[in-house]
């Protein structure tokens, strides 16, 4: 009961910070945003599947030897995970992949056994170091066996498995995992959904540095088609989509230099804030830090510098 509490204050609020860390991620639009039960898994493309629901999207991606899974939603769904798993391969989980820190990507994480193998970038490794829920000895074998600076290779053939990290974005440790042979992408909350991202500054994340990481990562990221985004429920997205968001979060940021330069507060930023027509169908409502959105946050950032 406690937790549905919980959830509806955050829903209602559109805010992300709990005091247990438990829930880092995207908990704007409720179910919409995966913070409803898990769900039913679904196919992606050939051997690779996404389960939304509880927390971020878990991509599933069948290997010769196992199962390497992306993700692990919020904590107590590792039974939930595993069920869905089984309904597509009898094949053990043999790595976990973490695309960032937050509790809702992390949180099942100690429910596999100590046997899987779980990677990160070296950043994310030491913001979970940090979390209440990793610092009891108990819930070690929930923390990452290996991590990553700027890539990382996983198997090799039609399992190879990229790992790219470009910089602080959503926080100061966000993977890119590309499934090489299938060219698609989990995106992780860099691009969570299609609407205003959290920047988690208090995990390092950047407003600033956010349409340089997406751009850094188009420029790089060879041949992919289909991209999983963090929290999107209704299936993947497009290597465009991925593309586009970058373009957004580029004007979003030029707007905010702009908007403060003219005396402008937050509220008006977001108020005149003017779009390209391609960006109609993205949620700026409700945005993050409450009526001014994302600017509140890179106001803040830009008025350091
Ligand atoms: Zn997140």
């Amino acid at each position: 009961m406690k937790r549905l509490l919980v959830l509806g204050v955050i829903v209602g609020a559109g805010l992300i910070v709990t005091t247990a860390g438990l829930i880092g991620g995207q908990a704007r639009g409720g179910a919409a945003a995966g913070l409803g039960p898990i769900g039913t898994i679904q196919k992606v493309t050939d051997r690779l599947y996404m389960i939304p629901g509880a927390g971020g999207n878990t991509a599933v991606f069948m290997t010769a030897n196992g199962v390497v899974i992306v993700d692990t939603k919020l904590a107590n769904n590792g039974q939930a995970i595993l069920d869905q798993v089984k309904t597509v391969s009898n094949k053990p989980i043999t790595h976990i992949i973490n695309t960032h820190t937050h509790g809702d990507h992390t949180g099942s994480n100690m429910f596999f056994p100590a046997s899987v193998d779980i990677v990160t970038h070296e950043n994310t490794k030491a913001n979970m170091e940090r979390m209440d829920v990793f610092k009891d000895l108990a819930n070690k074998q929930g923390l990452p066996d290996h991590t990553f600076k700027d890539k990382m290779t996983l198997l090799n053939g039609a399992d190879t498995v990229d790992l790219y990290y470009f910089g602080p974005a959503h926080t100061n440790g966000d993977a890119f995992v590309v499934f090489r042979a299938l060219r698609a992408m989990h995106a992780g909350d860099v691009f969570a959904t299609r609407g205003q991202p959290l920047i988690d500054t208090n995990n390092g994340g950047s407003g600033v540095a956010y349409p340089d990481t997406i751009a850094k990562a188009v420029k790089t990221i060879k041949n992919v088609d289909t991209v999983i985004a963090g929290h999107t429920t209704t299936g993947p997205l497009k290597w465009q989509d991925f593309v586009d968001f970058g373009e957004f979060n580029r004007l979003f940021l030029e707007h905010a230099r702009k908007s403060l330069q003219a005396g402008k507060t937050a509220e008006q930023a977001m108020a005149d804030l003017k779009l390209p027509d391609k960006f109609k169908d993205y949620n700026l409502q409700g945005g993050r830090g409450g009526p001014g959105g994302n600017f509140n946050v890179i106001y803040q950032e830009l008025q350091k510098k």
